[in-house]
């Protein structure tokens, strides 16, 4: 893998890779845009096929964050951090957690992190006793858990897909498929199930499947079921890649919208599926509740406030599929559009956010956190 190159095609403008050989860190934090404030995005702890595999991870994902940003109409920019973490059950100790904060402190602000899959309040509070670039702590003050926002936020962009195809937004009887029930999945849900819908859920950890199907009136589907069950609704909220130009035919939704960050394994299948008569909403616009979140604690966090942005989700999604129809494109190309323009006309005149002028990640409100 030729990184520069992946680097300069994707406008990245800085990959870091970090290793700390007492403690075992293996990370590789990117920041693919500044233009319109800090970049900002969640630490993903995650077992990869390869060292290439996590670069790739790192660049789509911190690509992804500029994009739902910049369409959320936050001053934030898009970056993202992966640690090659190869066991999920083994315990992080705080001497890595701390290497961890120190490279991301070393960055001067230029990277804010967060949480992402795999990683826990408790890391960021770990990481927050070496640095205050790091949001999602448990402090005072702290946003705490994302994920809450995020799935209410998926709920809203549903509930606009809804609307744009059937002409009205209730969910009360609509057939919809979770995959994933993590910490969005699950509350998706039971936000679902609480407006009526008939939901059926799968997860390759049973566990979890078997918890919500005790809480929830939700029926258990097995993981390689999920794409070709027939549903109006199809919500991916595990992992990316889960529609390719190979696995399309088997669907038998109408809609895709869930929080899994990349649902779509190439642009191409963007196109596919409009072809296909599947409405896509955008994942990185369905799913920015979890930043709207984290924004809110740079003015002096209240998760009713949160929740409160959080449901402008609705109303974007509605643009940006209207859009998409005038434009005559797949709504995942549209949405990237619409970042891109919105970043021409409010990027800073260098393009590039500078550490210690902290205006840009303020959203224009006063800075009641203080950072060094
Ligand atoms: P999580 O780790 O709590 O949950 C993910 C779940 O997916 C787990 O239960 C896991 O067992 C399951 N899973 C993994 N592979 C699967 C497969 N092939 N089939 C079915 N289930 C599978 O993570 P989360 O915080 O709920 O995040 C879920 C997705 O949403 C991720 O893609 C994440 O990047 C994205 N996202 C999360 C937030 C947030 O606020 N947490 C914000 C934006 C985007």
């Amino acid at each position: 893998m030729n990184v520069i190159r992946e680097m300069e095609q994707s406008g990245h403008e800085q990959v870091v890779f970090v290793t700390d050989p007492p403690t075992g860190l293996r990370a590789i934090i990117a920041v693919h845009s500044t233009a319109l404030g800090p970049s900002l995005g969640g630490i993903r702890f995650w077992h990869y096929a390869d060292d290439d595999a996590a670069v790739h991870d790192a660049l789509r994902l911190s690509e992804a964050m500029t994009h739902k940003a910049a369409v959320a109409g936050l001053h934030q920019g898009g970056g993202k951090a992966v640690v090659l973490w190869d066991d999920p059950l083994e315990e992080r100790k705080p001497a890595l957690l701390h290497a961890l904060g120190r490279a991301v402190h070393e960055l001067g602000g230029r990277y804010i992190a967060a949480e992402d899959v795999g990683a826990t309040t408790h890391d960021m509070d770990s990481m927050a006793e070496v640095t205050p670039w790091v949001t999602g702590v448990s402090t005072p003050g702290g946003s705490g858990d994302p994920s809450p926002v995020t799935a209410f936020g998926v709920f809203c962009a549903m509930w606009a897909a809804s609307e744009h195809r059937w002409g009205e937004g209730s969910l009360r009887g609509k057939r919809v498929v979770v995959e994933g029930v993590g910490k969005v999945g699950a509350e998706l849900a039971r936000l679902l199930v609480a407006k009526g819908a008939i939901v059926q859920i799968s997860d390759v950890d049973a566990l979890r499947v078997k918890a919500l199907v005790d809480e929830l009136d939700v029926n258990p589907l097995p993981v390689d079921a999920v794409l070709r069950t027939p549903c109006d609704i199809l919500a991916p909220c595990a992992l990316g890649d889960v529609v390719t130009l190979e696995t399309i035919d088997e669907l038998k939704c109408e809609i895709i919208c869930g929080g899994a960050n990349n649902q779509l394994a190439s642009d191409e299948v963007d196109a596919a599926l409009a072809d296909k008569g599947v409405l896509f909403v955008p994942d990185f616009v369905a799913n920015a509740g979890g930043i709207i979140n984290i924004a809110q604690e740079f003015t002096g966090y209240s998760r009713d406030q949160a929740m409160s942005e959080a449901s402008r989700i609705q109303t974007t999604t509605a643009k940006v599929l209207a859009t998409a129809r005038a434009w005559d494109l797949p709504p995942g190309e549209a949405a990237v559009r619409m970042a891109r323009e919105r970043i021409q006309v409010d990027a800073s005149p260098s393009g590039r956010w500078e550490p210690g002028d902290p205006a840009a990640w303020t959203n224009g409100a006063p800075l009641t956190k203080v950072r060094p």
